[in-house]
């Protein structure tokens, strides 16, 4: 217990929660298989960032997570890879075809930096990702969703929305959900299309909510989309 709190402390992480999974301090310690391991080791990273070590045990043991840290360290990876681990488990990987990954983002920019980083490591497990937002065709997006399904979506909460009303995809599938820069969504206005996503995917999902900055705003929203959550902050964030 009180290496635990040394551990915390010196990562400036603030936790709260109950039965909170304990921190990891090296990619060999999360439990990943060798394929995903060696890809991590590939790109470059050499040791988890702080969120990293402390939401991806939390995330592995299924619970939902309110990230607070910010920009730069590290989020992405974070909610990626235990990502892939959730989908891998699911039964129904092989049957139906939307996704079972679903991944809010506020930016056509976010959006395409998130799609980059899911489908690096999806490759390992031969995962279909694929990416949604506004200012570009509507048409191109819908035929990129149609064949043969994928398992990862990502997208801005406007268009990923279009998509299901021309029945490019669905949410009957999702049950790990992601909200990236949930400050943003709010600056941008979309919190109404970010909580009618939210109302649509089934209420037993794992959720995780990430935000550079935790106005009472997010807060609120992030209390709501979530269930029993583990909140990480890193730093004096909020
Ligand atoms: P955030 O979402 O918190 O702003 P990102 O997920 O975009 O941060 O990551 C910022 C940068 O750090 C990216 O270039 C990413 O590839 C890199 N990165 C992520 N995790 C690690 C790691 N464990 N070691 C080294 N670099 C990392
Ligand atoms: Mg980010």
């Amino acid at each position: 217990e009180e290496k635990l709190r040394q551990i915390r402390k010196d990562l400036d992480m603030h936790v709260s929660g109950v039965d909170v999974a304990k921190p990891c301090i090296a990619f060999a310690h999360f439990g990943f298989d060798e394929a995903l391991v060696d890809n991590i080791v590939k790109h470059g990273y050499s040791e988890p960032t702080a969120i990293q070590k402390q939401a991806v045990p939390v995330a592995l043991s299924g619970r939902d997570i309110i990230g607070i840290a910010k920009t730069g360290s590290g989020k992405t990876a974070a909610f990626i890879w235990p990502m892939l681990i959730h989908i891998m488990d699911q039964p129904e990987l092989q049957t139906g075809e939307g996704p079972i990954g679903l991944i809010l983002a506020p930016t056509r920019e976010l959006a395409g930096q998130i799609y980059t980083e899911a489908k690096k490591f999806a490759k390992c497990y031969g995962l279909r990702v694929a990416a949604v937002y506004g200012g570009a065709s509507k048409m191109d997006q819908f035929k990129e969703l149609r064949p043969g399904g994928i398992e990862i979506l990502v997208g801005t909460p406007g268009r990923l929305i279009d998509m299901v009303k021309m029945k490019a995809t669905n949410f009957r599938r999702v049950s790990f959900l992601v909200l990236d820069e949930a400050d943003r969504m709010f600056d941008l206005g979309f919190e109404p299309q970010v909580r009618s996503i939210c109302d649509n995917i089934r209420p037993d999902r794992q959720t995780l909510l990430f935000s550079a900055t935790f106005p009472k705003k997010v807060e609120r929203l992030a209390r709501e989309v979530t269930t029993a959550p583990v909140r990480i902050s890193i730093g004096n964030v909020g």
